[in-house]
């Protein structure tokens, strides 16, 4: 796997997601490609991502970035997430289709 491609990558849709009106990331935030089994995870202002995402469309990976930069802000799952994620990433609903697709074919495995 090429991870230094992977982190590009990554880095890429966070200043696709971020960049733009009202929007900005407060902080550093540290980005690093693991061999674990959650497609990402975050752990203080760190979030790596599964060497997986390499497998994923850009789509799923851009839910997959906004959803974990969402919890930078918010632990759960509540109305207030999902309205972060929404304004990083209007069209959440189509990555998150995707990654749910992902997750279910490849533990099916
Ligand atoms: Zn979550």
């Amino acid at each position: 796997m090429d991870k230094e491609k992977a982190l590009k990558r990554v880095e890429r849709i966070i200043k696709e997601l971020v960049d733009g009106e009202n929007k900005e990331i407060v902080g550093n935030i540290v980005v690093d490609i693991l061999d674990i089994d959650d497609l990402a995870l975050v752990k203080g202002n760190r979030i790596y991502f599964s060497k997986k995402v390499e497998k994923l469309s850009d789509e799923a990976l851009k839910y997959i970035v906004a959803h974990e930069l969402a919890h930078l802000i918010v632990k759960r799952h509540t109305e207030k997430f999902w309205e972060i994620v929404r304004n990083l990433y209007p069209d959440y609903i189509k990555g998150k289709r995707e990654v749910e697709e992902f997750v279910t074919k490849t533990k099916s495995r």
